[in-house]
Protein backbone atom coordinates (compact mmCIF):
# COMPACT_ATOMS: atom_id res chain seq x y z
CA UNK A 1 0.00 0.00 0.00
CA UNK A 2 2.91 2.38 0.57
CA UNK A 3 4.70 1.52 -2.59
CA UNK A 4 1.20 2.14 -4.20
CA UNK A 5 0.29 5.02 -2.74
CA UNK A 6 3.56 6.87 -3.47
CA UNK A 7 3.19 5.52 -6.80
CA UNK A 8 -0.26 6.85 -7.20
CA UNK A 9 0.96 10.13 -5.76
CA UNK A 10 3.69 11.13 -8.22
CA UNK A 11 3.11 9.48 -11.48
CA UNK A 12 1.32 12.41 -12.76
CA UNK A 13 4.47 14.41 -12.87
CA UNK A 14 7.01 11.47 -13.33
CA UNK A 15 5.22 9.21 -15.86
CA UNK A 16 7.05 6.23 -15.38
CA UNK A 17 5.02 3.83 -16.21
CA UNK A 18 2.95 3.17 -19.53
CA UNK A 19 0.76 0.58 -17.34
CA UNK A 20 -0.03 0.06 -13.73
CA UNK A 21 -1.59 -3.56 -12.42
CA UNK A 22 -4.88 -3.10 -10.81
CA UNK A 23 -4.07 -6.81 -9.09
CA UNK A 24 -1.04 -5.55 -7.16
CA UNK A 25 -2.97 -5.61 -3.39
CA UNK A 26 -4.76 -8.93 -4.25
CA UNK A 27 -1.54 -10.52 -5.25
CA UNK A 28 -0.25 -9.30 -2.03
CA UNK A 29 -2.64 -10.37 0.20
CA UNK A 30 -2.36 -14.00 -1.45
CA UNK A 31 1.12 -14.19 -0.07
CA UNK A 32 1.34 -13.22 3.22
CA UNK A 33 -1.94 -16.18 2.99
CA UNK A 34 0.80 -18.74 1.94
CA UNK A 35 3.29 -16.89 4.13
CA UNK A 36 0.56 -17.64 7.34
CA UNK A 37 0.01 -21.03 5.85
CA UNK A 38 3.68 -21.60 6.09
CA UNK A 39 4.06 -22.29 2.21
CA UNK A 40 6.88 -21.78 0.14
CA UNK A 41 6.81 -18.19 -1.28
CA UNK A 42 10.34 -17.39 -2.42
CA UNK A 43 13.00 -15.23 -1.85
CA UNK A 44 11.10 -11.76 -4.28
CA UNK A 45 8.04 -12.73 -2.18
CA UNK A 46 5.87 -9.38 -2.58
CA UNK A 47 8.68 -7.20 -3.86
CA UNK A 48 7.03 -4.99 -6.27
CA UNK A 49 8.92 -5.18 -9.84
CA UNK A 50 8.70 -2.54 -12.76
CA UNK A 51 9.15 -4.19 -16.09
CA UNK A 52 9.73 -2.50 -18.98
CA UNK A 53 7.70 -2.28 -21.64
CA UNK A 54 9.83 -4.51 -24.26
CA UNK A 55 9.84 -7.30 -22.09
CA UNK A 56 6.17 -9.69 -22.45
CA UNK A 57 3.75 -10.18 -19.79
CA UNK A 58 1.09 -12.40 -20.07
CA UNK A 59 -2.47 -10.51 -19.79
CA UNK A 60 -0.30 -7.03 -19.73
CA UNK A 61 0.44 -4.99 -22.64
CA UNK A 62 3.32 -5.05 -24.36
CA UNK A 63 4.39 -1.92 -26.56
CA UNK A 64 7.85 -1.59 -26.28
CA UNK A 65 6.38 2.03 -26.51
CA UNK A 66 5.68 1.68 -30.24
CA UNK A 67 2.22 2.50 -31.72
CA UNK A 68 2.53 -0.58 -33.78
CA UNK A 69 1.95 -2.71 -30.70
CA UNK A 70 -0.47 -0.78 -29.04
CA UNK A 71 -3.07 -3.54 -28.37
CA UNK A 72 -0.73 -6.28 -28.25
CA UNK A 73 -1.15 -8.42 -25.47
CA UNK A 74 1.67 -11.09 -25.60
CA UNK A 75 -0.06 -14.66 -24.29
CA UNK A 76 3.25 -15.51 -22.64
CA UNK A 77 5.52 -13.93 -19.71
CA UNK A 78 9.44 -13.67 -20.97
CA UNK A 79 11.71 -15.71 -19.06
CA UNK A 80 12.75 -13.35 -17.02
CA UNK A 81 9.27 -12.34 -15.97
CA UNK A 82 8.31 -16.11 -15.42
CA UNK A 83 11.09 -16.13 -13.47
CA UNK A 84 10.38 -13.22 -11.07
CA UNK A 85 6.70 -14.50 -10.45
CA UNK A 86 8.08 -17.80 -9.65
CA UNK A 87 9.96 -16.16 -7.26
CA UNK A 88 7.33 -14.27 -5.73
CA UNK A 89 7.80 -10.99 -6.84
CA UNK A 90 4.82 -8.88 -7.87
CA UNK A 91 4.40 -6.96 -11.29
CA UNK A 92 3.50 -3.97 -10.51
CA UNK A 93 3.39 -2.34 -14.28
CA UNK A 94 5.29 -1.64 -17.58
CA UNK A 95 7.37 1.08 -17.42
CA UNK A 96 8.03 3.62 -20.52
CA UNK A 97 10.90 3.18 -22.76
CA UNK A 98 12.23 4.90 -26.38
CA UNK A 99 10.34 3.43 -28.86
CA UNK A 100 11.60 -0.37 -29.46
CA UNK A 101 14.76 0.41 -27.13
CA UNK A 102 15.89 3.32 -29.50
CA UNK A 103 17.28 6.65 -27.95
CA UNK A 104 18.80 7.86 -24.83
CA UNK A 105 15.84 10.04 -23.15
CA UNK A 106 12.49 8.42 -23.54
CA UNK A 107 11.23 11.16 -24.92
CA UNK A 108 11.06 8.48 -28.61
CA UNK A 109 8.40 6.60 -26.48
CA UNK A 110 5.18 6.87 -28.51
CA UNK A 111 3.26 7.66 -25.26
CA UNK A 112 4.65 10.07 -22.85
CA UNK A 113 8.05 11.67 -21.90
CA UNK A 114 9.28 10.68 -18.16
CA UNK A 115 10.63 12.93 -16.36
CA UNK A 116 13.79 12.45 -14.20
CA UNK A 117 12.55 12.33 -10.37
CA UNK A 118 15.77 14.86 -8.89
CA UNK A 119 14.38 17.47 -11.57
CA UNK A 120 11.37 17.31 -13.23
CA UNK A 121 12.82 19.54 -15.81
CA UNK A 122 15.58 17.00 -17.16
CA UNK A 123 14.87 13.41 -19.06
CA UNK A 124 15.74 10.21 -16.84
CA UNK A 125 17.67 8.76 -19.64
CA UNK A 126 16.87 6.33 -21.53
CA UNK A 127 15.92 3.90 -23.29
CA UNK A 128 15.02 2.43 -19.86
CA UNK A 129 13.87 5.93 -18.14
CA UNK A 130 11.01 4.47 -17.13
CA UNK A 131 12.37 1.66 -15.36
CA UNK A 132 15.28 3.54 -13.52
CA UNK A 133 12.59 6.37 -12.93
CA UNK A 134 10.69 4.04 -10.98
CA UNK A 135 12.64 3.05 -8.64
CA UNK A 136 14.46 6.17 -7.72
CA UNK A 137 11.18 7.80 -7.04
CA UNK A 138 10.18 4.29 -5.04
CA UNK A 139 7.28 4.02 -7.27
CA UNK A 140 8.22 0.31 -6.98
CA UNK A 141 11.33 -2.08 -4.91
CA UNK A 142 13.16 -3.05 -8.52
CA UNK A 143 12.59 -3.52 -11.85
CA UNK A 144 13.94 -4.60 -15.17
CA UNK A 145 15.67 -2.76 -18.38
CA UNK A 146 17.12 -3.52 -21.47
CA UNK A 147 20.49 -2.83 -22.56
CA UNK A 148 21.45 -2.86 -26.21
CA UNK A 149 24.21 0.05 -26.03
CA UNK A 150 23.62 1.52 -22.58
CA UNK A 151 19.56 1.63 -22.05
CA UNK A 152 20.53 0.27 -18.55
CA UNK A 153 23.75 2.01 -17.05
CA UNK A 154 23.07 5.58 -18.53
CA UNK A 155 19.72 6.05 -16.60
CA UNK A 156 20.56 4.63 -13.58
CA UNK A 157 23.42 7.27 -13.96
CA UNK A 158 20.90 9.78 -14.42
CA UNK A 159 18.46 9.00 -11.76
CA UNK A 160 21.15 7.81 -9.05
CA UNK A 161 20.19 4.21 -8.98
CA UNK A 162 22.06 1.02 -9.59
CA UNK A 163 22.31 -0.29 -12.96
CA UNK A 164 23.77 -3.98 -13.83
CA UNK A 165 24.08 -5.02 -17.08
CA UNK A 166 25.04 -8.51 -17.40
CA UNK A 167 27.21 -10.35 -19.60
CA UNK A 168 25.46 -11.27 -22.72
CA UNK A 169 24.01 -14.95 -22.69
CA UNK A 170 23.54 -14.33 -18.57
CA UNK A 171 19.88 -13.88 -19.21
CA UNK A 172 17.91 -15.07 -21.61
CA UNK A 173 16.10 -13.07 -24.26
CA UNK A 174 13.03 -15.18 -24.56
CA UNK A 175 10.47 -12.61 -24.46
CA UNK A 176 12.69 -9.82 -24.86
CA UNK A 177 11.44 -7.83 -27.70
CA UNK A 178 14.25 -7.60 -30.45
CA UNK A 179 16.11 -4.43 -31.28
CA UNK A 180 19.93 -5.73 -32.13
CA UNK A 181 19.89 -9.09 -30.81
CA UNK A 182 24.04 -9.13 -30.55
CA UNK A 183 23.69 -7.02 -28.39
CA UNK A 184 20.64 -6.95 -26.47
CA UNK A 185 20.44 -7.69 -22.79
CA UNK A 186 17.81 -7.62 -19.72
CA UNK A 187 19.04 -6.01 -16.83
CA UNK A 188 18.44 -4.90 -13.28
CA UNK A 189 17.21 -1.71 -11.59
CA UNK A 190 17.53 -1.35 -7.61
CA UNK A 191 18.56 1.20 -5.22
CA UNK A 192 21.48 -0.58 -3.73
CA UNK A 193 23.65 -3.06 -5.24
CA UNK A 194 22.24 -5.81 -3.04
CA UNK A 195 19.01 -5.46 -4.58
CA UNK A 196 20.52 -5.36 -7.96
CA UNK A 197 21.87 -8.76 -7.08
CA UNK A 198 19.40 -10.30 -5.43
CA UNK A 199 16.89 -9.35 -8.61
CA UNK A 200 20.33 -11.23 -11.21
CA UNK A 201 19.74 -13.96 -8.69
CA UNK A 202 16.27 -14.38 -9.94
CA UNK A 203 16.25 -14.00 -13.33
CA UNK A 204 19.47 -15.90 -15.06
CA UNK A 205 20.26 -19.30 -16.17
CA UNK A 206 20.37 -21.35 -19.52
CA UNK A 207 16.90 -21.34 -21.26
CA UNK A 208 16.35 -23.31 -24.11
CA UNK A 209 14.01 -21.27 -25.98
CA UNK A 210 17.18 -18.63 -26.19
CA UNK A 211 20.12 -20.51 -27.99
CA UNK A 212 22.11 -17.78 -26.94
CA UNK A 213 21.68 -18.13 -23.35
CA UNK A 214 25.15 -19.44 -21.76
CA UNK A 215 24.93 -22.98 -20.18
CA UNK A 216 27.42 -21.71 -17.51
CA UNK A 217 26.57 -22.22 -13.76
CA UNK A 218 24.94 -19.95 -12.23
CA UNK A 219 26.61 -18.45 -8.84
CA UNK A 220 25.04 -16.82 -5.99
CA UNK A 221 25.26 -13.55 -6.61
CA UNK A 222 24.22 -12.50 -3.50
CA UNK A 223 26.76 -14.69 -1.04
CA UNK A 224 29.67 -12.05 -1.79
CA UNK A 225 28.10 -9.42 0.46
CA UNK A 226 29.25 -9.15 3.84
CA UNK A 227 27.89 -6.83 6.70
CA UNK A 228 29.97 -2.97 6.32
CA UNK A 229 30.81 -3.68 10.08
CA UNK A 230 32.74 -6.39 9.95
CA UNK A 231 34.62 -5.29 7.31
CA UNK A 232 38.48 -5.03 7.95
CA UNK A 233 40.36 -1.64 6.94
CA UNK A 234 41.47 -2.57 3.67
CA UNK A 235 38.36 -4.88 2.19
CA UNK A 236 39.64 -5.10 -1.85
CA UNK A 237 43.91 -4.95 -0.93
CA UNK A 238 45.06 -6.60 -3.86
CA UNK A 239 41.94 -5.64 -6.62
CA UNK A 240 44.12 -4.18 -9.66
CA UNK A 241 41.55 -0.88 -10.94
CA UNK A 242 41.90 0.43 -14.49
CA UNK A 243 40.88 4.03 -14.90
CA UNK A 244 40.22 3.80 -19.03
CA UNK A 245 42.24 7.12 -20.10
CA UNK A 246 39.96 7.85 -23.22
CA UNK A 247 36.63 7.92 -21.05
CA UNK A 248 38.47 11.03 -18.75
CA UNK A 249 39.15 13.27 -21.83
CA UNK A 250 37.75 16.69 -24.10
CA UNK A 251 33.83 16.00 -24.28
CA UNK A 252 33.47 14.86 -20.82
CA UNK A 253 32.08 17.36 -18.37
CA UNK A 254 34.70 18.55 -15.69
CA UNK A 255 32.77 17.90 -12.46
CA UNK A 256 31.98 14.42 -14.07
CA UNK A 257 35.50 13.65 -14.58
CA UNK A 258 36.28 15.14 -10.72
CA UNK A 259 33.25 12.92 -9.84
CA UNK A 260 35.40 9.56 -11.21
CA UNK A 261 38.74 10.76 -9.74
CA UNK A 262 36.96 10.76 -6.14
CA UNK A 263 35.79 7.37 -6.85
CA UNK A 264 38.90 6.33 -7.92
CA UNK A 265 40.76 7.23 -4.36
CA UNK A 266 37.68 5.80 -2.66
CA UNK A 267 38.89 2.77 -3.91
CA UNK A 268 42.24 3.52 -3.25
CA UNK A 269 41.65 3.85 0.21
CA UNK A 270 39.79 0.53 0.26
CA UNK A 271 42.87 -0.96 -0.70
CA UNK A 272 43.17 -1.44 -4.36
CA UNK A 273 45.53 -0.50 -6.73
CA UNK A 274 44.24 1.80 -9.36
CA UNK A 275 46.19 2.93 -12.54
CA UNK A 276 45.58 4.54 -15.98
CA UNK A 277 44.67 1.86 -18.74
CA UNK A 278 43.91 2.92 -22.98
CA UNK A 279 41.89 1.50 -24.76
CA UNK A 280 43.08 2.79 -28.25
CA UNK A 281 39.53 1.77 -29.91
CA UNK A 282 36.98 3.44 -28.19
CA UNK A 283 35.82 6.23 -30.14
CA UNK A 284 35.49 3.48 -32.72
CA UNK A 285 32.75 2.03 -30.98
CA UNK A 286 30.19 4.70 -31.66
CA UNK A 287 29.95 4.49 -35.20
CA UNK A 288 30.27 0.89 -35.19
CA UNK A 289 27.77 0.30 -32.81
CA UNK A 290 25.55 2.36 -34.40
CA UNK A 291 25.81 0.79 -37.52
CA UNK A 292 25.68 -2.74 -36.43
CA UNK A 293 22.39 -1.83 -34.08
CA UNK A 294 20.28 -0.33 -36.53
CA UNK A 295 21.66 -3.69 -39.34
CA UNK A 296 20.13 -5.68 -36.36
CA UNK A 297 17.13 -3.32 -36.02
CA UNK A 298 16.54 -3.38 -39.78
CA UNK A 299 15.99 -6.69 -39.82
CA UNK A 300 14.24 -7.37 -36.68
CA UNK A 301 11.36 -4.55 -37.02
CA UNK A 302 10.73 -6.63 -40.43
CA UNK A 303 8.44 -8.34 -38.27
CA UNK A 304 6.22 -6.13 -38.07
CA UNK A 305 4.64 -5.94 -41.31
CA UNK A 306 0.76 -5.44 -39.39
CA UNK A 307 0.17 -9.57 -40.79
CA UNK A 308 2.51 -11.36 -38.74
CA UNK A 309 2.49 -8.43 -36.02
CA UNK A 310 1.31 -5.24 -35.60
CA UNK A 311 -1.58 -2.58 -36.37
CA UNK A 312 -2.92 -3.17 -39.63
CA UNK A 313 -4.60 -0.03 -41.51
CA UNK A 314 -7.21 -0.27 -43.89
CA UNK A 315 -5.25 -0.86 -47.92
CA UNK A 316 -6.64 -1.83 -50.85
CA UNK A 317 -3.80 -3.88 -51.77
CA UNK A 318 -1.04 -5.81 -50.17
CA UNK A 319 1.97 -3.33 -50.53
CA UNK A 320 -0.15 -0.22 -48.85
CA UNK A 321 -0.95 -2.38 -46.76
CA UNK A 322 2.51 -2.96 -45.21
CA UNK A 323 3.73 0.55 -46.26
CA UNK A 324 0.75 2.48 -44.43
CA UNK A 325 1.02 0.38 -41.60
CA UNK A 326 4.20 0.56 -41.12
CA UNK A 327 4.32 4.56 -41.91
CA UNK A 328 1.49 4.87 -39.14
CA UNK A 329 3.17 3.00 -36.91
CA UNK A 330 6.50 3.42 -36.64
CA UNK A 331 8.13 6.71 -35.36
CA UNK A 332 10.51 8.73 -36.79
CA UNK A 333 14.07 7.39 -34.94
CA UNK A 334 12.51 3.70 -35.81
CA UNK A 335 12.24 4.76 -39.42
CA UNK A 336 15.67 6.43 -39.63
CA UNK A 337 17.53 3.39 -37.91
CA UNK A 338 15.62 0.99 -40.25
CA UNK A 339 16.88 3.54 -43.48
CA UNK A 340 20.11 3.41 -42.05
CA UNK A 341 20.80 -0.18 -41.53
CA UNK A 342 19.04 -1.39 -44.94
CA UNK A 343 21.52 1.04 -46.49
CA UNK A 344 24.53 -0.31 -44.45
CA UNK A 345 23.46 -3.93 -44.95
CA UNK A 346 22.85 -3.59 -49.17
CA UNK A 347 24.93 -5.26 -51.53
CA UNK A 348 26.84 -2.08 -52.50
CA UNK A 349 27.64 -0.80 -49.05
CA UNK A 350 28.08 -3.78 -46.90
CA UNK A 351 31.45 -4.00 -47.25
CA UNK A 352 31.84 -0.40 -46.31
CA UNK A 353 30.10 -0.16 -43.43
CA UNK A 354 28.80 -3.55 -42.18
CA UNK A 355 31.74 -5.55 -42.40
CA UNK A 356 33.69 -2.47 -41.63
CA UNK A 357 31.53 -2.37 -38.27
CA UNK A 358 32.18 -6.42 -37.67
CA UNK A 359 35.82 -5.67 -37.62
CA UNK A 360 36.21 -2.39 -35.35
CA UNK A 361 33.83 -5.34 -32.78
CA UNK A 362 36.80 -7.41 -33.08
CA UNK A 363 39.41 -4.90 -32.06
CA UNK A 364 37.18 -3.67 -29.62
CA UNK A 365 36.85 -7.07 -27.98
CA UNK A 366 40.66 -7.78 -28.10
CA UNK A 367 41.35 -4.32 -26.35
CA UNK A 368 38.64 -4.86 -23.61
CA UNK A 369 40.96 -8.14 -23.12
CA UNK A 370 44.31 -7.07 -23.02
CA UNK A 371 42.96 -4.89 -20.09
CA UNK A 372 40.94 -6.99 -18.77
CA UNK A 373 44.10 -9.14 -18.02
CA UNK A 374 45.97 -6.19 -16.05
CA UNK A 375 43.17 -5.41 -14.27
CA UNK A 376 40.25 -7.17 -12.42
CA UNK A 377 37.83 -4.01 -13.12
CA UNK A 378 37.92 -1.25 -15.57
CA UNK A 379 36.23 1.88 -14.46
CA UNK A 380 34.55 5.18 -16.45
CA UNK A 381 31.74 7.60 -16.00
CA UNK A 382 28.68 5.99 -16.79
CA UNK A 383 27.80 9.05 -19.04
CA UNK A 384 29.51 12.20 -20.22
CA UNK A 385 27.35 14.39 -18.53
CA UNK A 386 24.82 14.38 -15.83
CA UNK A 387 20.92 14.44 -16.83
CA UNK A 388 20.48 17.29 -19.21
CA UNK A 389 16.49 18.84 -20.23
CA UNK A 390 13.68 17.55 -21.91
CA UNK A 391 13.78 18.92 -25.50
CA UNK A 392 17.85 19.97 -25.11
CA UNK A 393 18.92 16.94 -27.79
CA UNK A 394 15.63 16.11 -29.52
CA UNK A 395 15.70 17.48 -32.56
CA UNK A 396 19.56 16.43 -32.78
CA UNK A 397 19.99 13.16 -32.73
CA UNK A 398 23.94 12.71 -33.33
CA UNK A 399 24.43 15.12 -30.25
CA UNK A 400 22.48 12.25 -28.58
CA UNK A 401 24.40 9.29 -30.23
CA UNK A 402 27.27 10.78 -28.77
CA UNK A 403 26.14 10.68 -25.31
CA UNK A 404 25.92 7.15 -25.64
CA UNK A 405 30.06 6.88 -25.97
CA UNK A 406 30.42 5.64 -22.21
CA UNK A 407 28.63 2.68 -22.88
CA UNK A 408 27.78 0.83 -26.23
CA UNK A 409 32.14 -0.60 -26.66
CA UNK A 410 30.50 -2.76 -23.56
CA UNK A 411 28.31 -4.37 -24.99
CA UNK A 412 30.22 -4.43 -28.22
CA UNK A 413 32.20 -6.95 -25.98
CA UNK A 414 29.70 -8.53 -24.53
CA UNK A 415 30.45 -7.56 -20.93
CA UNK A 416 29.00 -7.22 -17.71
CA UNK A 417 28.48 -3.71 -16.21
CA UNK A 418 28.10 -2.34 -12.93
CA UNK A 419 26.87 1.54 -12.73
CA UNK A 420 25.97 3.09 -8.83
CA UNK A 421 25.76 6.69 -7.86
CA UNK A 422 29.17 8.16 -6.89
CA UNK A 423 28.77 11.98 -6.63
CA UNK A 424 26.87 15.06 -7.84
CA UNK A 425 27.10 17.84 -10.14
CA UNK A 426 25.48 21.36 -10.01
CA UNK A 427 22.30 21.75 -11.38
CA UNK A 428 18.80 21.31 -10.61
CA UNK A 429 17.70 22.46 -6.86
CA UNK A 430 19.41 19.60 -5.03
CA UNK A 431 22.43 18.81 -7.62
CA UNK A 432 22.18 16.03 -10.11
CA UNK A 433 23.75 12.54 -10.15
CA UNK A 434 26.65 11.07 -11.17
CA UNK A 435 27.30 7.46 -12.05
CA UNK A 436 30.72 5.21 -11.67
CA UNK A 437 30.53 2.35 -14.77
CA UNK A 438 32.64 -0.46 -13.31
CA UNK A 439 33.19 -3.17 -15.75
CA UNK A 440 34.17 -6.73 -15.06
CA UNK A 441 35.34 -10.15 -17.40
CA UNK A 442 32.58 -11.99 -19.18
CA UNK A 443 30.27 -13.57 -16.72
CA UNK A 444 32.50 -12.56 -13.60
CA UNK A 445 29.13 -10.20 -12.51
CA UNK A 446 30.11 -11.92 -8.56
CA UNK A 447 33.04 -9.34 -8.49
CA UNK A 448 31.69 -6.14 -9.64
CA UNK A 449 29.07 -7.00 -7.14
CA UNK A 450 31.22 -7.75 -4.57
CA UNK A 451 32.93 -4.81 -5.52
CA UNK A 452 30.30 -2.13 -5.80
CA UNK A 453 28.87 -3.07 -2.77
CA UNK A 454 31.75 -2.63 -0.85
CA UNK A 455 32.69 0.97 -2.74
CA UNK A 456 28.67 1.95 -1.95
N1 LIG B 1 20.94 4.90 -26.86
C1 LIG B 1 21.33 3.71 -27.52
C2 LIG B 1 20.51 3.52 -28.77
O1 LIG B 1 19.68 4.32 -29.04
C3 LIG B 1 21.23 2.52 -26.62
C4 LIG B 1 19.84 2.08 -26.40
C5 LIG B 1 19.72 0.78 -25.67
O2 LIG B 1 20.64 0.33 -24.98
N2 LIG B 1 18.57 0.14 -25.85
O3 LIG B 1 20.67 2.60 -29.51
Amino acid sequence: EDYLNRLRRTEPQIKSFLYISDTVLREAEEIDRKIQRNEEVGPLAGVLVGVKDNICTAHMPSTAGSKILENYRPPFDATAVRKLKGNGAIIVGKTNLDEFGMGSTTEGSAYQVTANPWDLSRVPGGSSGGSAAAVSARQCVVSLGSDTGGSVRQPASFCAVVGLKPTYGRVSRYGLVAYASSLDVIGCFGSSVVDAGILLNAISGHDRLDATSSKREVPDFTSQFIAKEILEPKPLKGLRIGVIRETLDDGVDSEVISSIHTAASHLEELGCSVTEVSLPSFSLGLPAYYILASSESSSNLSRYDAIRYGNQVVADELNSLYGDSRTKGFGSEVKMRILTGTYALSAGYYDAYYKRAQQVRALVQKSFKAALDENDILISPAAPSAAYKIGEKKNDPLAMYAGDIMTVNVNLAGLPALVLPCGFVEGGSVGLPVGLQMIGAAFDEEKLLKVGHIFE
